[in-house]
Formats: C-alpha cells, structure tokens, sequence
C-alpha cells in the first residue's frame, strides 16, 4: 500500500494503516502526496500492477462536494476510488479515468462531517412522494466497492456507525459483490444503512473475477436482514444471453430461498440493464481481450445522454422482454419486494 505523506496526519489513516500492517499489507511511506506509479509498459501487466496497487491518500475538497447520483439515490459519497476486483462489464471502467489503482480516503471524519450540509437538499429521495420516507440518501457504492475494501479500511463500519448515531431523516447505501459483512453484524446501525447486494446468475460469475462467489453473498444479504438492516438486490448488469430466463428464474428462487422467515424484511429491487459507452468499451476489450461479454451491435440500440454522450443499450424489444419477465417474476417470487427502477 502506498502512502502520501498527508494521509498519516489523519487517525483514520494511521488506523488504515496499522489494520494493513495486522494483514502484513507492504506499506511504501512516500514523501510527499504525489503518486508516481511505476507501472510496465505493457497494457496488460500495467492493468494488472494497478488493480493490486491501493494508495492511502486524503480526498480533496474538490471530491467532497457531493454530487446527484438519479436513480440511486440524493447524493454520492466516496469512501474511496477503485476497487480490486475485474468485472468484464465494470461501470468504473466509463467513469474513471487512468489506470485502474485503488485509493482509499484517509479524511473519512472530514468526508462524513460534510454531509449534514445536504440533508433535504437532494431530488432523487427528498423530493420524491414515493421515496420521501427513505430520508436523504448517501450512495457509496459509485466509485468503488466498499465491502471490498472494508478488511483494510475499517471505512464502511466507521460510516455505518455515524448514521446510526445521527437522529435524522437519512440513509447510507451501499451495494456489493463481496460477502465478508461479519464485522458489520453487530453495529448499532438504527436500520439507517441499507445493504444490497449486487447479483447475477452463476452462470455469470465468469465475467466477475476477484469478486464473491453469488451463493456467498445472499448469505452475507441474509444476515444482514436478521441483523435489522434494511437490504436489497442490484441485479445487474442484467445480460441478455442465450438461456437468461431460465438463468434469472433460478437466481431469484434462490433469493427468495435465502430471505425466507426474514422477519420485518425491507428490501428493495434494482433493475439495471447491461450497457456501455464506445470509450468504456475501448477500455474494458483493453482490459479483457478474452472475454465473452457480448458487446456487439446485435440486438442493440443507440441512446443519447442528458449530457450528450452516446450510450449503447439492448433494442426495444429485448428491453420489453426483460422488463416484463423482472415484474412478473419478482411478483411472484418476491411479492413483499419494492422496485425502485428499472434502466
Ligand atoms: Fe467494478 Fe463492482 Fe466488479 Fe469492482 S465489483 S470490478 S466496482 S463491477
């Protein structure tokens, strides 16, 4: 792990690092704030030396002006940047930007004191007649994966903590390929923290390496739920391949299997289709020659951002058949469930 200089005038980034040194991390003290990465030449080991790369740095207030993050949620927060694990499909690839290490932020005090500041103040839930009741909501999830982290950092529990002891109208949220939510159990988190867990059929997992076996992480979803906690599933990116009705069909019998006798359940429903931009595209096929991720034309249209950009989305037809198949099945299966979007 590297270290800036500024990041050890933090506690938190001298707790991060004492965790690192109980795991026997190697820890690089460097002199100054400056990342200079030493990377190879070659494209795929470049990738490969960033993605095991974490730096421990101090977000600057530039990062701790929260942004709108629709559907989702109020506003975005981040507990850090980047995340260890090589989904073929990953939306970091689209939004951020050089090589793919992980930093993680060592003014967590600082990020989580600033957000009283929006409290009412977002368009996505404060506004909403339909989601007013969930409060002002804080999406951590949209940089990094924070349960991925959470071994090293101790950042999602210290977040957790704060919205339990804060007596507002708010809602941390935080979705996850990864399982190991053992140290999250037991916080008093006043059911202001809702858990997802982001899942697609095993058949799948072979576009999500690094990342926890699915089986893994509706136990972790279920756990949280008899621990009190509000959850969710991310299904996404939801694929449209051969065999997906049969694939999907099975995934949610297992989460209805995995969430029975839950007592008070509130769980939520994210329906998010697989699309990619030409630029996260150019970035992903760099990154993964190999894989068989589908991200040809066929079946596929062209959509138009609010910000002018292009992204490439499945035709009307194939968004009418997964749209209708979710609806109905998670009727059925999951009837107690709350769709929030679909996209
Ligand atoms: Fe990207 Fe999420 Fe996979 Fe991490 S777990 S590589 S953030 S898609």
């Amino acid at each position: 792990m590297l270290v800036t200089r500024s990041a050890l005038t933090f506690d938190h980034g001298r707790a991060i690092i004492a965790r690192a040194e109980a795991q026997a991390v190697e820890i690089v003290l460097l002199n100054g704030d400056r990342l200079a990465l030493d990377l190879p030449d070659d494209p795929r080991r470049a990738y490969a030396a960033a993605k095991s790369t974490v730096a421990l740095v101090v977000a600057p207030p530039s990062k701790r002006r929260l942004q709108p993050i629709a559907p989702s949620a109020d506003w975005r927060v981040d507990l850090a940047e980047g995340c260890p694990a090589h989904c073929s499909y990953c939306y970091l690839a689209g939004s951020l930007k050089g090589p793919p290490i992980t930093r993680v932020y060592a003014n967590l005090d600082e990020i989580l004191d600033g957000l009283p500041a929006y409290v009412g103040q977002g368009s996505v839930t404060s506004r909403s007649r339909d989601r007013a009741h969930e409060g002002t909501t804080f999406e951590a999830s949209c940089y990094t994966d924070p349960l991925a982290l959470e071994p090293l950092t101790g950042s999602l529990s210290t977040a957790i903590g704060r919205f339990g002891d804060w007596d507002a109208p708010v809602q941390l949220r935080f979705t996850t390929k990864f399982a190991d939510v053992g140290p999250l159990l037991g916080l008093d988190h006043r059911r202001r923290t809702r858990m997802r867990a982001s899942i697609n059929p095993t058949t799948f997992a072979r576009f999500e390496g690094g990342t926890a076996p699915v089986a893994a992480r509706l136990k972790a979803l279920s756990d949280m739920a008899r621990a009190g906690y509000p959850i969710g599933l991310t299904i996404a990116p939801i694929i449209a391949a051969a065999g997906w009705r049969e694939a999907y069909e099975a995934l949610l019998v297992d989460v209805a299997a995995a969430l029975t006798g839950v007592a008070d359940l509130d769980l939520t429903i994210e329906l998010i289709t697989h699309r990619f931009t030409p630029g996260s595209k150019a970035v992903l096929e760099s990154w993964y020659p190999g894989s068989a991720l589908d991200m040809g034309m066929d079946g596929r249209t062209t959509k138009r951002t609010k910000f002018g950009s292009e992204k490439l989305v499945y035709d009307t037809p194939t968004m009418r058949s997964l749209r209708a198949f979710f609806e109905e099945r998670l009727a059925a299966l999951l009837p107690s469930a709350w769709i929030l979007y679909w996209t």
